[in-house]
């Protein structure tokens, strides 16, 4: 098993592709420390990881709220006793953020304070715990659209996990020779909840994003998942401060 007596904290593990995270370590042999709003959802994906033979302890709060995150990561510690993975995946798109000139402030800050400020929360009490257990990753959830520009803007959430990836870097630098590689994930669209929901709904929009993948479909929660495996466990012992895409080959689309 590629992450035996490893623990992993993995926010947003209440659906999509953090209930696929928390499910996919849990396989491969971690014990799971997982954060999401809704406490049933979260109970759910508990819930799955039991039923399939593995560990997995619920955990609820905001990850824009710096007190519940050092309250989530102390009780994934107090159940597991170390922690060598921070996975920080929970992350909103909402539908009213659009181009710079036509978003709200109030956009602006719910988005920046849970992609942003909810990584950095998870780094500063999460890190700490990676160096005491002699080393660890962190695995930062920021997408494609960082990379690239998009017609159709979603700004704030664009500039959102621009800064992710920017502190990604920083966080590599500052903390490697700790032990503590960070790296960031670059997802192309994704079919979860937070996509299906709003934007594949609409049969114009999605054939729309559809015809600019050369993969010819959207990606699946496993997609990322199996990258997120990677860099979680020691077989990515030398890459960090990386921003890796899977994207079904978006961004090395010109025409
Ligand atoms: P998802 O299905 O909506 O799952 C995100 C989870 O995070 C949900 O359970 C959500 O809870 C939770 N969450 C939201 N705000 C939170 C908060 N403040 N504190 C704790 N948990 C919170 O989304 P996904 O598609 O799996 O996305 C996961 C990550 O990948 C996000 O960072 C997203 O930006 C990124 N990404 C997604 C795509 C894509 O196409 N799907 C592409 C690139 C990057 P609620 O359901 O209660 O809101």
């Amino acid at each position: 098993m590629r992450l035996a007596g490893k623990v992993c904290f993995v926010t947003g593990a209440g659906s999509g592709m953090g209930r696929a995270a928390a499910l996919a370590f849990s396989r491969e042999g971690a014990a799971v420390g997982a954060m999401d709003l809704k406490a049933e959802a979260v109970a759910e994906t508990v819930a799955q990881v039991k039923k399939a033979g593995g560990k997995a302890v619920a955990l609820s709060g905001d990850v824009s709220k710096e007190a519940d995150v050092r309250r989530a990561i102390e009780d994934a510690v107090k159940a597991y006793g170390a922690l060598h993975v921070l996975y920080n995946n929970a992350g909103i798109f909402p539908g009213d953020d659009h181009s710079v000139i036509d978003t709200d402030e109030a956009v602006w800050d719910k988005v920046f304070a849970v992609n942003v400020k909810g990584v950095a929360f998870s780094c500063k009490h999460g890190i700490p715990h990676l160096i005491r257990s002699g080393g660890g990753s962190v695995i930062n959830i920021a997408s494609f659209v960082a990379l690239v520009g998009c017609s159709v803007p979603q700004d704030a959430y664009t500039a959102s996990k621009g800064a992710v990836i920017a502190l990604t870097k920083s966080l590599a630098v500052q903390f490697g020779p700790k032990g503590v590689r960070a790296n960031a994930i670059c997802p192309g669209p994704i079919e979860t909840p937070l996509l299906t929901q709003w934007l594949l709904k609409e049969p114009k929009e999605k054939a729309k994003r559809l015809n600019r993948i050369p993969m010819g479909r959207f990606g699946k929660p496993e997609d990322i998942v199996n990258l997120g495996l990677y860099l979680a466990c020691d077989e990515s012992s030398w890459t960090n401060g990386a921003a890796l895409v899977a994207d079904g080959g978006i961004t090395a689309n010109y025409f």
